[in-house]
């Protein structure tokens, strides 16, 4: 193991400590110094970036999985907020309130609830 202090390319300096082939450290200290490296603050950042965008992506898919299904069942929001809100209320109990599935529910509930305030949920 050696400890390298690189000018990576996200304009930051950081201090790595690499181990294994020297191919594969200098592969991994060019990348770092090229256009597109990244400290590991940087590089830590654009993954979770990358994982929230592709979980809202994965959110939006079940959403519109979702109100597909509730328009084929006929169902207008009082009706899917029935449903919904005690499988969200299930899922937070049992720690699963940040899944993908029901966080595309309850953002549904959340609309619903709001177009049933104003009046207009069985028109949805
Ligand atoms: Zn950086």
């Amino acid at each position: 193991m050696a400890q390298y202090t690189v000018a990576a390319g996200c304009g930051h300096t950081t201090s790595i400590a690499l181990f294994g082939a020297m191919t594969e450290r200098e592969r991994r200290l060019a990348w770092m110094r090229g256009p597109d490296g990244k400290c590991n603050s940087c590089y830590a950042a654009a993954k979770r970036a990358e994982e929230a965008q592709q979980s809202e992506s994965l959110i939006a898919t079940y959403e519109t999985q979702l109100r597909r299904t509730l328009t084929e069942r006929g169902m207008g929001a009082d009706d899917a907020v029935l449903v919904l809100a005690p499988q969200i209320a299930d899922a937070e109990l049992h720690g699963r309130g940040g899944d993908a599935r029901i966080r595309a529910a309850r953002r549904i509930v959340a609309e619903y609830t709001g177009a049933i305030a104003a009046g207009s949920g069985e028109s949805i």
